[in-house]
């Protein structure tokens, strides 16, 4: 098919597409929300203004874990059970590694492959960093153009290694955790912290030889539990096992998931975290904005080698230097 020239590009049809719930117009529509051409800026604006008057209620859900552990595969069960129930599921998925082409976590078609042909549900790669200090900031708009257009559950997928955690974990009301049993967490590159962002933990390959061990691990999970502090939420995180390739423990899972929401909502966590959220966005976009906007500056790259230089030498400290480019 011939790519339509950006000029070309009718924002008022973009719009009632992705309100009526048009896949393609959807597409289109991230994909001007997340350029950083600023031609695009003025149609963003458009789109994201007319999605948020016309929002419908949702649940956002992170999944993180590492490669391999079966984020996919379970989404994937996860998703198609869900769609059964008349939900319509849009997932979109932050990609590490795909900074310069777009989508090479999902840019393999053995990924999620029935869900891509199941027309309630939408799946959508987000580069993870396409500017400076940005890490996957533009999927939180994404959620709100895909709530618009009529999905009222999110997943965003994301790799248990660095940094992406925190962010998805402030876009959204529940974060899962996927781990396998048998492996230590060194093993598996999941960091104490993401296992303390966590609001379940899915022991997930629960199949075959690996029964025992997966129960094995959901007793040890659920007591190491035990001894992080009371979040915020109240919620005590849980454990559980599935196996996503026999869809078997899927269910339960989402019981949880809404148990979750049934009781955050009920002590007004769930309501205040998104207000949290908002204003946690709100100050990340002004510090991404600050700091580009500052290290972009011709003056204080020119005078930050100066400082460097004077720091290697010993003739300045880093808070000084830091005075003298802040003057600037
Ligand atoms: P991701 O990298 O976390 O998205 O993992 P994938 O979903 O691509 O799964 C990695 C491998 O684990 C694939 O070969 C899957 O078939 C396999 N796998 C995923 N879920 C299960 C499961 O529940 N049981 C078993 N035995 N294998 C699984």
């Amino acid at each position: 098919m011939k790519q339509i020239p950006k000029k070309q590009i009718d924002v008022k049809k973009v719009i009632s597409g992705l309100l009526n719930g048009d896949i393609v117009s959807l597409s289109k529509a991230i994909t001007i929300v997340e350029s950083d051409n600023v031609k695009d800026i003025s149609n963003s604006n458009k789109i994201i203004s007319s999605c948020l008057k016309n929002r419908t209620n949702s649940i956002r859900i992170g999944i993180t874990g590492v490669p391999g552990v079966g984020k996919s595969t379970f989404i994937e069960a996860f998703g198609n059970q869900l769609t059964e129930q008349g939900y319509k599921v849009a997932i979109l998925a932050i990609d590490p590694t795909s900074t310069v082409s777009r989508g090479s976590i999902m840019g393999d078609k053995t990924r999620m492959n029935t869900l891509v042909n199941n027309k309630n549900a939408f799946i959508r790669p987000s580069p993870a960093s396409s500017h400076y200090g940005g890490v996957a900031k533009k999927t939180r708009e994404s959620i709100i153009l895909c709530e618009a257009a009529g999905y009222n559950i999110i997943i965003v997928e994301t790799v248990g290694v660095g940094q992406n955690e925190i962010s998805v974990s402030e876009m959204v009301d529940i974060f899962l955790l996927l781990k396998l049993s048998g492996a230590g967490d060194e093993l598996q590159g999941i960091k104490r912290g993401i296992i303390e962002m966590a609001d379940a933990i899915i022991i997930n390959k629960a199949d075959g030889d690996n029964i025992d061990e997966s129960n094995k691990a959901m007793a040890e999970f659920s007591m190491a539990l035990k001894l992080y502090p009371t979040k915020k939420s109240n919620w005590v995180p849980k454990v559980l096992t599935c196996s996503s390739i026999n869809n078997s423990g899927i269910e339960p899972i989402w019981k949880l998931v809404l148990k979750y929401i049934s009781d955050t909502k009920e002590n007004k966590f769930f309501a205040e975290n998104r207000k949290r959220q908002n204003k946690y966005w709100l100050l990340q976009t002004i510090n991404d904005k600050l700091q580009s906007d500052f290290f972009s500056n011709d003056e204080i790259k020119k005078e930050l080698e100066n400082q460097y230089n004077l720091l290697d030498k010993n003739k300045t400290t880093p808070f000084a230097a830091a005075a003298v480019l802040l003057k600037i």
